[in-house]
């Protein structure tokens, strides 16, 4: 069940210098390609053991560059201070202009901030050097082997268990975010990391954004790659809400069972055209906050009647139930669209929701005597993500500071820090591959 090739040639070097440490290697596979090769990506089986206790295929495979995230490039590497296998990102452009550094600075608190086992988080940010130097920002994530958007085009079977599994996986990601306040708006296949056992983590939180609570304030359109668009996006709307997550996974949970993108447009308009041929043309109402000219568009063309039987062909996994769920997530007007909480209610998701704390959690535990389950099944963040810092940030120079100070308070007393070593073959390797890609 290999998820990489490992034939290919492969250089050595030290990344991570630290003599106290002892010599810590780590292998960089030569190739500067960001995807899977040999085979594709292999489906996680449920019923497996939780990853901890069985080593994965991708713990004995080289070091390598691995391709996820809109933002960065992100490498498959050792941790010289467990022999841990853990991913490494590089943030690139953050002090670019006064807009990439409040970016970056956002996507860094927020992977700090993080504790969700269906959201992926900081482990460890390198250690930065002096501030006159400091140009790069590299953080170590959880290491996963593979995403939900390689599994669905790889041939390999996609059962009923995993679809539900996945999708109790994401909602429950995404109940935390959304009580957090964060509203992710790039919730996409490729953004949904997944490992051998199932288990899931929402990533990539470089469009991510705290909720904005007034309406007569305007959001950016500029967010979630087409496919996975909400309609109330694509007909610019000014202000929008953690539904256009739903949405997304909406589309997701269509693509998992159909293994086929729903909504595959060429355009924004088209995209808005395949939308209404399945819901047909939405009512005056669901368009109250749409610009004239997408409110013009629709009203120009013909009346469509709804066509959402069709969504019971998507494939035999298609059932009542899980068609029901769907169009609850798949509703034009977001007001009516169900909320990612909501939806976790739904029966379709009961049987994800046992597998997933019967083997796969770390909330339950097996005793002698059974299973001791968790009290909240789903539980919200404690607090609400705070963006207060970044009113005060108001030039590169000051975002710089403000960076650099983050990065050295979390870690103090954390454990051994991590820097880069310029000087290695690996870095140098990991680096031009960072240029390229
Ligand atoms: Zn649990």
């Amino acid at each position: 069940m290999a998820f990489h090739g490992s034939s290919r040639p492969t250089v050595c070097g030290n990344l991570f210098p630290g003599s106290e440490l002892g010599h810590k290697y780590f292998c960089v596979n030569t190739t500067t390609g960001t995807t899977s090769t040999g085979g594709g990506a292999a489906i996680p089986q449920p019923h497996s053991n939780p990853a901890s206790e069985v080593p994965s295929p991708a713990e004995m495979e080289p070091d390598r560059p691995i391709g996820y995230g809109a933002f960065g490039v992100v490498w498959s590497v050792t941790d010289p201070r467990d022999g841990r296998k853990v991913a490494l990102k590089k943030m690139p452009n953050v002090f670019q202009n006064l807009v990439s550094c409040k970016r970056v600075f956002r996507e860094l608190r927020m992977l700090c901030f993080f504790k969700h086992d269906n959201v992926l988080s900081a482990l460890d940010i390198l250690q930065p050097p002096q501030i006159d130097c400091f140009e790069e920002i590299y953080v170590i994530t959880e290491l996963m082997q593979s995403d939900l958007h390689k599994v669905i085009v790889s041939p390999q079977p996609l059962t009923t268990d995993h679809i539900k599994v996945f999708l109790y996986q994401i909602l429950r990601g995404l109940k935390y975010l959304h009580s957090a306040g964060i509203l992710h708006r790039d919730i996409k296949p490729g953004n949904l990391l997944v490992n051998s056992n199932c288990l899931l983590k929402i990533c990539d939180f470089g469009l991510a954004r705290v909720e904005e609570p007034d309406p007569s304030r305007h959001m950016t359109q500029e967010v979630v790659t087409q496919y996975y668009r909400a309609p109330e996006v694509l007909m610019g709307c000014q202000h929008y809400t953690s539904s256009i997550d739903v949405w997304s996974v909406g589309c997701i949970f269509a693509e998992l069972l159909g293994r086929r993108i729903l909504f595959q447009a060429q355009s924004p308009i088209q995209q808005l055209d395949l939308i209404t041929d399945l819901l047909g043309t939405p009512p005056l109402s669901a368009m109250a906050s749409a610009c004239e000219g997408a409110r013009a568009h629709i009203l120009r063309g013909p009346h469509k009647p709804p066509s959402l039987s069709v969504l019971y062909m998507l494939s035999d996994g298609a059932t009542h139930e899980a068609v029901h769920l769907l169009c609850r997530m798949l509703v034009f007007d977001p007001a009516k669209r169900i909320s990612g909480s909501d939806a976790l209610s739904h029966p379709y998701l009961d049987e994800g929701r046992l597998r997933y704390h019967t083997c796969m959690c770390k909330c339950c535990y097996s005793v002698p005597s059974g299973r001791v389950y968790t009290r909240d099944f789903e539980p919200p963040a404690d607090r609400p993500f705070s963006h207060n810092y970044e009113q005060s940030m108001h030039s590169v120079w000051q975002g710089k500071e403000l960076i650099h100070r983050f990065i050295t308070e979390h870690q103090q007393g954390k454990r051994v820090p991590l820097c880069i070593n310029p000087q290695s073959a690996a870095f140098k390797t990991f680096i031009s591959a960072v240029r390229h890609t």
